[in-house]
């Protein structure tokens, strides 16, 4: 755990008592703050009174009283509709913050100052990507030896982890969310990935979430900054963040583009990663053998990894050897099952329109399960890529309404995860791909998206258990 620093003896509201509010909760309490907590549901209030904590309805003067309001991402701040106890903590004042910034106000400790090398924060954001990059880097980053511990949106809450020790590189992924909340937000390395629309009710549109995702780069100044230019977000940024095109405090990172005349860059084209300084090529990596990392999609998550671990003084041949041990991670581009020249894929973290688009861009011949809790902007772009996709099987409450977006794409009706399964496991042929690559949120059938992804997978290998 890291102890809050900065609040001893005050009263510290915790607005939310899930995951991430119990665990800011105790480790204010363990840097002396007194927190006083909320909850809207009963159960998760007896919870923290069980651990011992107080809790209280934030408002008036108890709410006006507080030092600080910390709230969990989940509980909106201001689109579509603040929450009513954050609404009122602005009106009287009250500074709003997460556990996020606690983090960063917390990490240094007096203990740094008997360490030879002082432990670092890397920080990722972006629209998709982030979970494997941030994975990826600490995978190589472990496979090295190096002390590292992954936290944030992925793994643990980021208050939850150990103290760092000498060297030790701390990874986090960063949601929009968390970045738009947190007052301080101070990495070592900071990374975007790519931008694409999602979750615009929570920010009201485009620009409010890429402002959201920008401050991880405005508010504390990274000495390094690794941005995927291929949006014209992420090269509007990148150039805000130099001081001119050879400026190597920023690393530019592309899919699409040989970028070589820049100050540091790292690119791939047809599989090979490449790596340029000052114009000189530094390193290259064919990526195309390495299982875990599918799609250029991964590798542009391999070249940000890539970039940060060279920020961090690993050599391309040390860090090469750590990517294709890669394992993955499950409900990403997870081969589930291969069996009579079919694979089986779960891509259920698929939640969005651009990740939906990179997993058929991965794959051939696709027997494609999506369908779900649509996003704001539907799902209608998914036509122009669908053209690997063999049929569409439609899972979802609405799946009907789904599947008349995707004009062009032949369309199965089967509105559950069993009867897609089983169809697209009785047409499948040799040489083809049964994708759950659902382009939805989950929430109208399951409870998370790993649930769903476990799901398929668990349908699927108890079908060809049958048939085994
Ligand atoms: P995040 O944590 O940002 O949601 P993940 O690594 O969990 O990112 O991947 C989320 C989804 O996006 C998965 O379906 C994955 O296959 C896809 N994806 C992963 N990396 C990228 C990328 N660089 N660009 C677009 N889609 C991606």
């Amino acid at each position: 755990m890291i102890p809050v620093q900065g609040y001893t003896g005050a009263r510290v509201g915790v607005l939310g008592l899930g995951r991430s509010g119990l665990s800011a909760a105790r480790a204010l309490r363990e840097g002396g703050a007194v927190p006083i907590c909320w909850d809207d549901n009963e159960t998760a209030r007896t919870k923290a009174e069980g651990e011992g904590f107080e809790t209280a309805k934030l408002t008036g003067k108890t709410l006006a009283e507080l030092a600080v309001l910390i709230t969990s991402p989940g509980i909106a701040h201001l689109y579509p509709m603040p929450n009513p106890v954050i609404e009122e903590a602005y009106e009287l004042g009250v500074p709003v913050d997460n556990d996020i910034s606690l983090f960063f106000r917390s990490f240094a400790t007096t203990e740094w100052q008997n360490m030879d090398v002082v432990p670092r924060i890397v920080a990722v954001t972006g629209s998709n990507g982030k979970s494997t990059t941030s994975a990826l880097i600490h995978h190589v980053l472990e496979h090295t030896g190096r002390a590292t511990q992954l936290a944030g949106n992925i793994g643990r809450g980021v208050l939850d982890i150990d103290p760092a020790i000498d060297g030790e590189v701390v990874v986090l992924e960063l949601s929009s969310y968390q970045t738009d909340l947190a007052r301080a937000l101070t990495p070592d390395v900071a990374v975007f990935t790519n931008l694409s629309p999602d979750h615009l009710d929570r920010h009201a549109g485009m620009g409010g979430y890429f402002a959201a995702k920008r401050r991880l780069f405005a508010e504390g100044g990274p000495e390094r900054a690794i941005i995927g230019v291929d949006e014209a977000e992420g090269s509007y940024l990148a150039g805000q963040m130099a001081q001119g095109p050879q400026d190597d405090r920023v690393i530019r990172v592309s899919i699409d583009r040989k970028l070589t005349e820049f100050g540091w860059t790292v690119f791939a084209r047809k599989g090979f990663l490449s790596e340029y300084r000052k114009g000189r090529q530094i390193g290259s990596i064919d990526l195309r053998a390495i299982k875990g990392l599918p799609g250029t999609h991964n590798h542009q998550n391999a070249c940000c990894a890539y970039a940060v671990c060279r920020t961090l003084g690993l050599a391309p041949r040390v860090i090469e050897a750590g990517l294709a041990s890669y394992p993955g991670l499950p409900h990403r581009s997870q081969i589930v099952a291969e069996a009579q020249g079919v694979t089986y894929v779960n891509d259920s973290k698929a939640t969005n329109v651009d990740s939906a688009k990179q997993a058929l861009g991965a794959f051939k011949k696709i027997r494609w399960i999506c369908g779900g809790l649509e996003k704001e902007g539907g799902v209608g772009a998914l036509a122009d890529v669908a053209g690997e996709v063999l049929k569409a099987y439609v899972i979802g409450r609405d799946a009907e309404g789904f599947a008349l977006q995707l004009s062009g794409v032949e369309s199965d009706i089967c509105v559950s995860m069993e009867q897609a399964v089983a169809r697209a496991m009785a047409d499948a042929g040799e040489g083809e791909t049964v994708l759950l690559a659902p382009a939805a949120a989950s929430f109208d059938q399951y409870d998370n998206f790993e649930k769903r992804g476990d799901h398929f997978a668990q349908l699927v290998k108890a079908t060809l258990g049958q048939q085994g």
